[in-house]
């Protein structure tokens, strides 16, 4: 199955041809843990991840690497400011290694509770195999230490009193993924604050030293002086660690396009002299109140309160699918609860597709699937992907059986949990692993197990566990 993708390279879209044998090659920016996330974040986060699912839909499989930036993002865009990981520290009375693990722990829950695909192991994949990366930046310094090194040995470095700059003025298009008119307007704002020894307003650290007359707690030595990495060389030197020093696809939001991504393609192609990514692809903002969902502007909603309103994480997953990843999005409650019957909605057809259905399955329809999957590869139009997901819903003339593998078809791609047990999902994880337990030894007919593990859950978690035509249950005792 062919795939389209709009490139910001170039601006315009093009078809996926993976540029060596293998999986397809994606790198994810990840977040930076020094505070919870927002549901901006997160919108970005789903639209890569329906990337990586239309990827695999269409038989393509994936290597992903995704980065924890857990040091080095300064409080200005122009590597001036604070540390975010040490603000985060003074705020809470604790190390910036606490604050990194405490936030990186609540990402990857709620990355789970938004069914996002990304299933990291303790080791890398094998090179070349397809599989999930997380890669933390204070775990790489080498190989940071290493391309600074390599970029350095190119002559495109300088020193500053604070650090080890890259020469922007020495690497010809530093403009191409941003536009040169949206570089010019950089040049402009960087003036405002202006490191009166940075040689170009666009210039960028890729080492910066520690005070002279203070200990930070992150900071390691270099050739340099002691001191820690700069954001941006992170994410290159680890994306080419995991991925290759080319690879297919570079993602993350539209704010990364004129500094975070420009400095990578900066850096890595003086390094290596090769293109970093071949595709770079940027998500739009979610919006509040009309201006970018941010930390610093004060209103913004985590998926927590969204739980805590009553909302499944999934339910903000259908709301993302309101709009192309290439348009902004307006959050509203109102809009979310929408999302929240619609999903609702869905859920019921499922279930009662599979009421109706019986037990010998049928293959979905061809030409219902055909219309699905032509939006998805069409530069993952996910509206109109779902509204065809309506209308074969509606279309009686299909068997239940028919609609019902359709709609198993689509479910691999919008994960919204339509065949999740409601149940199941909200019980405190040891009961659900005790409840796993005993299906599984339910349905090996050892029932002196099932029988124990029956007990446990209704002595130790107040569970009752019962059957039914459809499966196992619980609910409280
Ligand atoms: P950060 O932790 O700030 O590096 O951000 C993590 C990801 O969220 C990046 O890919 C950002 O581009 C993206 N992002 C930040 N704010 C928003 C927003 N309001 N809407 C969509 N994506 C966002
Ligand atoms: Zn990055």
């Amino acid at each position: 199955m062919d795939v389209t993708l709009f490139n910001t390279l170039g601006r315009k879209k093009e078809p996926l041809r993976p540029l060596a044998p293998g999986p397809v090659r994606l790198y994810t920016c990840g977040p930076t843990v020094y505070n919870y996330l927002h549901v901006g974040n997160y919108r970005t986060y789903v639209f890569e991840d329906v990337l990586k699912r239309t990827l695999k839909f269409a038989c393509f499989p994936v290597r992903h690497a995704m980065n924890i930036t857990d040091v080095g993002h300064l409080t200005s865009q122009a590597d001036e400011g604070e540390d975010k990981m040490e603000v985060g520290a003074a705020r809470e009375g604790k190390t910036a290694w606490e604050i990194a693990r405490f936030y990186e722990t609540a990402f990857l829950e709620d990355a789970a509770a938004l069914d996002l695909d990304f299933h990291p192991g303790s080791a890398a994949p094998p090179e070349g195999s397809p599989g999930d990366v997380l890669c933390r930046a204070t775990e790489h310094i080498a190989e940071q230490i290493d391309l600074v090194r390599r970029i350095e040995a190119k002559g495109l470095t300088y020193r500053t009193s604070d650090g080890i700059y890259f020469d922007t003025a020495k690497f010809p298009g530093y403009g191409r993924l941003a536009g040169e008119s949206h570089v010019e307007g950089l040049k402009e704002g960087a003036r405002v604050q202006a490191n009166p020894e940075k040689k170009n307003a666009t210039d960028f650290a890729l080492w910066k030293f520690s005070p002279a007359d203070a200990r930070r707690q992150m900071e390691w030595d270099s050739p340099w002086g002691r001191g820690f990495p700069g954001w941006h060389i992170e994410c290159s030197a680890m994306a080419m660690r995991y991925l290759g020093e080319s690879f297919d696809i570079h993602c993350g939001g539209v704010d990364h396009i004129p500094i975070h991504h420009a400095n990578e393609i900066a850096q890595s192609e003086s390094a290596t002299g090769k293109p970093l990514a071949h595709f770079w692809m940027h998500g739009e903002f979610l919006l509040m109140n009309k201006a970018k969902m941010a930390k610093s502007a004060g209103g913004f909603v985590r998926l927590k309160d969204l739980q805590e309103r009553g909302y499944d994480a999934l339910d903000f997953r259908y709301f993302c699918y309101g709009a192309h990843y290439r348009r902004q999005l307006d959050f509203s409650w109102e809009a979310l609860d929408a999302a929240k019957t619609s999903r609702r909605r869905l859920k019921d057809a499922a279930a009662a597709l599979k009421l109706k259905a019986g037990a010998a399955a049928q293959p979905a329809p061809a030409e219902a699937l055909a219309a699905f999957s032509a939006a998805l590869t069409d530069d993952l139009n996910v509206p109109e992907a779902l509204a065809a997901v309506w209308e074969t819903l509606r279309r009686e003339e299909l068997a239940p059986a028919v609609r019902l593998a359709f709609l198993r078809e689509a479910e691999r791609v919008l994960a919204l949990g339509l065949f999740k047990e409601e149940a199941a999902k909200s019980l405190p994880p040891k009961a659900l692993a005790l409840f796993d337990r005993y299906k599984a030894e339910r349905a090996a007919k050892n029932y002196a197990a099932s029988d124990a593990l029956r007990r446990e859950l209704l002595d130790k978690h107040k569970i009752h566990v019962f059957e039914t035509k459809e499966g196992s249950r619980w609910e409280p005792a």
